[in-house]
């Protein structure tokens, strides 16, 4: 095993990109500094919603069997053998055995030590081989070491290397040093695709996570990903607070794994990606994937493939199964015909709280409808609205026109009032 050098065709690449974006100066400052801010309390209040929304009949055009082709199957543990690879391989091929009409996953993810047993297990499949490298997960060690893990990875047989970048040097500002390690890694990935894996979890900010796609890009690399695993408190039972829900080592822990609760940020961060980056990265979403609709709301985020780890780790691979009679199911009945189009589909859906449309007019109510039961004079932001005599009404100069009373009014009693009416 050698040590890659790094210089030559990808960092021209990376620097011709560079240049491209900003012909006048060039500077990789530049290139981050047209990333534009990201609206924080938006992005909450989004995410909320989206858990709760449901997606209309015409937007769902998917299909169940590119969904399926879609996954990376991981494991990633210390206690991984060469016959749990092969184990995990044989699942991949053949998600629902004794259905051939059931596509293979896209690839099976291991560590780098993995490849080769994996690469002979899944033989001329067509599923792929993906893996960690660059000190997965922390990003911590030697340049050197990290470069040749990744070529170590490359010339076992790995189709893709997923890498993750040193945030302490990108959150020092440092782009420069994060730039130039994503270039020497593309290097020494040679034929194979190049994953950047972000942190999000560790980046801090939304605009964190929009500058360090763009930089991932620019340098070179073909897919961006949010997550890889990030510290969460998981549930704790109120009642027996020392007694753990989720048991390592018999205690309650901050583990390092993604899980079910960050799954609405996890779709935020692709969401948030497929819009900087366009319709070309591949995108890889995961955290917190637990079920069939998970994977399928990911999707319509932005994603093109769906990373499912912690699920494996508590319960194994046996969900597989279960989920792909989900799917197609669900692919029958909608009358999806491929996953592809499935994509994106929440993108022109979703506004920032910032994004959204105030009405020219004002609410009125239809006292007669009203049932006073004061829903409306609750909302935080509203100073528009009294109750008078357990009747509800709107002082048309204080109406912002944001229409959400209409929205939660049980008895449909609040109407806009728009155009000459409202100028009166
Ligand atoms: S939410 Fe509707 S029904 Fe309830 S008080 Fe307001 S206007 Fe009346
Ligand atoms: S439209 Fe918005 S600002 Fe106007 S009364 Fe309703 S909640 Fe208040």
């Amino acid at each position: 095993m050698t040590t890659p050098t790094v210089h030559g065709s990808a960092r021209d690449r990376a620097g011709e990109l560079v240049r491209a974006l900003d012909p006048r100066s060039g500077s990789l400052g530049s290139v981050l500094g047209r990333v534009t801010p990201v609206d924080a309390v938006g992005v909450q209040e989004r995410v909320a919603s989206l858990q709760k929304r449901s997606i209309k009949k015409a937007s769902k055009v998917w299909a169940l069997n590119l969904a399926i082709s879609m996954i990376d199957l991981t494991t990633l543990e210390g206690k991984d053998t060469p016959g749990k690879v092969r184990a995990l391989c044989a699942k991949g091929m053949h998600p629902l055995p004794g259905d051939p009409s059931i596509p293979h996953v896209a690839a099976i993810c291991v560590y780098p030590t993995f490849v080769a047993d994996a690469k002979a297990a899944l033989g001329g499949s067509g599923v792929k081989v993906a893996s960690v490298a660059t000190a997965f997960p922390s990003g911590q060690s030697f340049r050197e070491v990290k470069l040749a893990e990744v070529h170590a990875a490359a010339e076992a047989g790995a189709d893709e290397i997923d890498m993750v970048i040193d945030r302490g040097a990108f959150l020092a500002g440092q782009y420069g040093v994060v730039f130039d390690e994503i270039v020497a890694v593309k290097e020494a990935c040679g034929q194979a695709h190049l994953k950047v894996i972000l942190e999000t979890g560790e980046l801090e900010t939304y605009d964190n996570i929009r500058r360090a796609s763009d930089l991932a890009i620019d340098a070179g690399a073909d897919a961006v990903s949010g997550v890889a695993n990030r510290l969460g408190i998981a549930p704790i039972d109120i009642w027996n607070y020392r007694k753990p829900i989720y048991n390592l080592q018999g205690q309650n822990t901050m583990g390092c794994m993604s899980g079910p609760w960050i799954r609405p940020l996890a779709m935020r961060d692709v969401f948030e990606m497929r819009k900087l980056l366009g319709p070309e990265p591949h995108i890889n979403g995961t955290g917190g994937i637990a079920s069939m609709p998970d994977a399928v709301q990911m999707m319509m985020c932005g994603a093109d493939t769906i990373g499912v780890c912690t699920e494996t780790m508590l319960r194994g691979f046996g969900f597989l199964e279960k989920w792909m009679k989900a799917l197609k199911a669900y692919m029958q009945k909608m009358g999806f015909q491929k996953a592809r189009d499935m994509r994106d589909l929440l993108l022109p859906e979703l506004k920032s709280a910032a994004e959204l449309t105030l009405w020219a007019g004002y609410a009125k109510v239809e006292t007669a409808k009203c049932s006073g039961c004061g829903a409306c004079v609750e909302i935080g932001h509203c100073d528009a609205i009294v109750m008078i005599d357990d009747v509800a009404y709107v002082d048309p100069a204080l109406c912002k026109g944001c229409s959400t009373c209409i929205d939660i009014c049980p008895t449909q009693s609040i109407a806009m009032v728009e155009g000459a009416e409202a100028q009166r």
